[in-house]
């Protein structure tokens, strides 16, 4: 296998890793409710996903 000649010191590791970072998670509103919900996610509040109601919210 394939395999490195030499160990990545943790400054270099540690450099290329800052690329590394968090997104954002994009929100949308929810088109039944107008309750802002995650994409291509069932809406929290009312149940309903592509204009269907696909759970009962409790409560
Ligand atoms: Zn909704």
């Amino acid at each position: 296998m394939a395999h490195p000649k030499r160990k990545i010191s943790k400054s270099r590791r540690d450099k290329r890793r800052t690329h590394y970072k968090a997104t954002a998670s994009t929100l949308t509103t929810c088109s039944n409710c107008g309750e802002i919900k995650l994409s291509h996610r069932a809406c929290p509040s009312c149940g309903y996903y592509s204009g269907k109601s696909v759970f009962v919210p409790e409560s």
